[in-house]
């Protein structure tokens, strides 16, 4: 009865454990650390993005990087 850990196939793997309970994001509303798959913040029940930018950088990392580029140019000009 000790080996249902290695054994059961319808428990989820120490892989799959490692996998999802490792994973955190920080809540943009109140700077909580949630679960990354929760859809509401824990403490402040902010709702969040869908799982888009799971598998992908968001669209405002771009745009902010855009922005942060354009910057550094207009600076390196004005010195
Ligand atoms: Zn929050």
């Amino acid at each position: 009865m000790q080996q249902w850990q290695e054994t059961d196939p319808d428990g989820p793997s120490e892989a799959d454990i490692a996998r999802f309970s490792s994973e955190y994001k920080t809540c943009p509303s109140c700077r909580e650390e949630v679960y990354d798959q929760a859809e509401f913040c824990t403490a402040c029940n902010h709702a969040f993005m869908p799982q888009d930018e799971a598998k992908g950088l968001p669209l405002w990392v771009f745009i902010t990087a855009g922005f942060l580029l354009l910057s550094l140019i207009a600076v390196g000009f004005a010195i």
